[in-house]
């Protein structure tokens, strides 16, 4: 069995929610069928969730009037006949009641948590409804139901399994199972979500959990690209990554996949596959345990970074230096991105500056601090053994007249990472380009 994901571009109108449609019903394989909410409608939610906090009722009730508007031109726009519009308008009158309920009662945490979810129930019950209007062998199972964290707020993968043997065992009339990404249940049993884009993550944990025979990433881009299409022009889409590689990539700056999402595949040694929607024959990128010793797949990039310098006021440095200051940011939970270090001075970088005027009134008192804003981190990622003559050689050659401030390897033996301040970062993207992969 597979699992596929669709995202919120590629059921962003009727017409595209139609091409899903085509693309799953290629093959009479039976498959899960993960979706994301219709594009822009979390971002509208959490919206509509932000002004209610602050108190401007009118504005969030404007802002639902708008969206349930689009909503109406779509069940209009998606299904035929006249049985199915009604059935469709019966689902968006179903959840927009339930939002509309929401903002009328008192605020508070949980109900943003049930208010960003709606747009995955809205997209999944309309698409369900649509492929049983096509005559297609479809049923809807409910991630709420399935997808739960465990105590550390982590997804619990042994029960998702069990759960979801459950739900197989229920539905194995049908061929194909329409879920909802994003979506899940917190220790408590509370509705909760898996963070912005969890809906890959959501896919990648299924796939582990039924152990499928792939799960398929279907998004608005031709796979995982060498380097930032949206900053370099020659760039091309990666035919083959291995998961530590991917996992390199999703987490610095790729922004096609959610950062977890590779951890359940390779745990489970699932392969992931990203295709396009826009074009469902272009091979896009598969990710496997397969490694490719000595080749340089990518480059990434990760903005809004900033980095901190601290140098010890001690000329010789004693030990717990590092763990007083490492305490601080652990204290402001903080994580730390980079870190280099030199006999009298350690350089960190962060990309949550919310508690840096703390962090560093907290550590000015072990050395002096320098902060730089506006920096990003550059990722070379492939697989690199230590023995490998030239990969170096050809980034720094790359990067011979930008400053770099700080520069990261050997914690993996998939990443080389170099800081630099952002406005070096459009140059040293093309020069990497030219240099490792010349183009
Ligand atoms: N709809 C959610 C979001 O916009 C989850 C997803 O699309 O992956 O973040
Ligand atoms: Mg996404």
């Amino acid at each position: 069995m597979k699992v596929l994901k669709f995202g919120g571009t590629s059921v962003g109108s009727p017409e595209r929610m139609q091409g899903v449609r085509e693309i799953i019903t290629r093959d009479s394989d039976k498959k899960i069928v993960v979706l994301s909410a219709v594009s822009g409608t979390t971002n509208t939610l959490v919206e509509v969730a932000s002004e209610y906090a602050k108190g401007n009722s009118d504005k969030s009730i404007q802002i639902i009037n708008d969206l349930y508007a689009k909503y109406e031109k779509f069940v209009d726009d998606l299904f035929k006949g006249e049985d199915f519009k009604k059935k469709g308008m019966e689902v968006v009158d179903k959840y927009f009641e339930q939002i509309n309920k929401l903002i009328k009662q008192p605020f508070y945490e949980q109900t943003e948590k049930i208010l960003v979810v709606q747009g995955e129930l809205i997209s999944t019950n309309l698409f369900t409804l649509h492929l049983q209007e096509e005559g297609i062998n479809a049923n809807i199972i409910p991630a709420a139901e399935f997808m739960v964290l465990n105590e550390q707020s982590e997804p619990d993968l042994l029960e998702i399994e069990s759960r979801l043997e459950g739900f197989l065992e229920e539905n194995k009339s049908y061929d194909i199972l329409i879920t909802q990404g994003f979506i899940c249940k917190n220790f408590n049993g509370g509705i909760d979500n898996l963070k912005r884009g969890g809906s890959d993550y959501s896919a990648t944990l299924i796939g582990a959990a039924i152990g499928a025979e792939e799960a398929q990433i279907w998004t608005d881009i031709d796979g995982m690209h060498n380097n930032d299409p949206r900053i370099v022009e020659n760039t091309f889409p990666i035919a083959q990554l291995s998961f530590d590689e991917a996992g390199e990539l999703a987490y610095f700056g790729a922004k096609i996949l959610h950062p977890n999402c590779i951890v359940p595949a390779q745990q489970r040694n699932v392969p992931v596959r990203i295709k396009n929607t826009m074009d469902p024959d272009a091979k896009g990128t598969l990710i496997t345990s397969e490694k490719n010793p000595d080749t340089v797949k990518a480059i990434a990039v990760k903005d809004g970074i900033t980095a901190i310098k601290v140098k010890s006021s001690r000329m010789i440095l004693a030990y717990g230096f590092l763990r007083r200051i490492f305490e601080v940011f652990e204290k402001y939970k903080t994580p730390i991105d980079m870190i280099t270090t030199s006999e009298i001075a350690v350089s960190v970088t962060i990309d949550d500056p919310k508690n840096l005027t703390e962090i560093v009134e907290e550590i000015s008192p072990y050395g002096s601090v320098e902060v730089d804003k506006n920096q990003s981190i550059i990722c070379v990622v492939g697989d690199f053994v230590a023995q490998r003559k030239g990969v170096g050689k050809d980034i720094f050659k790359a990067l011979e007249d930008i400053p770099i401030r700080m520069i990261s390897y050997g914690g993996s033996k998939n990443n080389i990472s170099m800081l630099i301040d952002t406005n070096y970062k459009k140059e040293a993207l093309i020069a990497l380009n030219k240099n490792l992969f010349g183009l």
